[in-house]
């Protein structure tokens, strides 16, 4: 069985307010059939770290270990500040930073390296899905870090986001989303099929307390990755009641 994971990633947004208010919201509501981490701005990782109510997710790492790199935070660093999970390949870092595939597979590298558990994000645009490149763009987008790191199944989270429906409020629809989490079990099976029936597949984009019961509900659907409405707790804490 594998247990279900509801994640808030919050981008560029969120003050200290909203940490204060999100650990009490949280705190106040037990959610022991479930994984609730949280993916703060890195400035707020530190009032957020050893909440015994949510887990502590970081948006980036760098993909080098240590040195002169102006700006960037290491696997290490973050695993000291309490972080235990760490975004990589995001859409919004693979678009709006360049990250190239060699980039999230360093990333992927570091995190492992360091103990922290990284969750892959992939997922295909508006153009590749109308173009029916959905299939091909998922597996290349695995391939680039499974194929030749089958050991990582098991130590990661993966998070199909379509790039179409992430902050457009257009969520992919159950079966969409289904048919696409199944896809990445399947294609994660031929490098480690044990592995891929216990790794958790969360589904990201336009995730809102109106839509998390029903995409929860699908099989390979193992829990959400949130963006815009993990940013008000009461919503947030509704998606986690949700994926029970
Ligand atoms: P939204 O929930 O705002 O669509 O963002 C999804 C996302 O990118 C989470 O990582």
């Amino acid at each position: 069985m594998r247990k279900p994971l509801v994640a808030a990633n919050w981008k560029m947004n969120g003050n200290a307010a909203l940490a204060q208010d999100m650990l009490q919201t949280l705190a106040g509501h037990a959610l022991p059939e479930l994984d609730v981490l949280i993916c703060p701005p890195a400035t707020l990782l530190q009032p957020l770290a050893h909440s015994a109510h949510c887990l502590l997710g970081a948006q980036n790492l760098s993909q080098f270990s240590d040195g002169a790199y102006t700006g960037e935070l290491s696997a290490a660093l973050l695993s000291e500040a309490g972080v235990r999970y760490v975004l990589v390949g995001h859409s919004e870092r693979r678009t709006l930073f360049g990250e190239s595939d060699a980039v999230v597979l360093a990333k992927m590298e570091q995190a492992i390296a360091h103990g922290l558990i990284p969750v892959f994000c992939l997922g295909e645009n508006l153009q590749q899905r109308q173009q029916e490149k959905t299939s091909e763009v998922l597996a290349k987008q695995l391939a680039a870090v499974y194929a030749s790191h089958p050991e990582f199944i098991g130590k990661s989270v993966v998070a199909y986001e379509p790039v179409w429906a992430i902050g457009t409020g257009e969520a992919a629809s159950p079966e969409q989303a289904q048919q696409a989490h199944a896809f990445i079990r399947q294609q994660l099976a031929n490098y480690d099929a044990e592995a891929a029936d216990s790794v958790r597949i969360l589904y990201g984009g336009s995730v809102k307390a109106a839509n998390a019961e029903e995409l929860f509900r699908q099989a390979d659907i193992d829990g959400g990755l949130v963006g815009g409405a993990s940013l008000n707790a009461d919503e947030f804490l509704k998606i986690c009641q949700s994926a029970k």
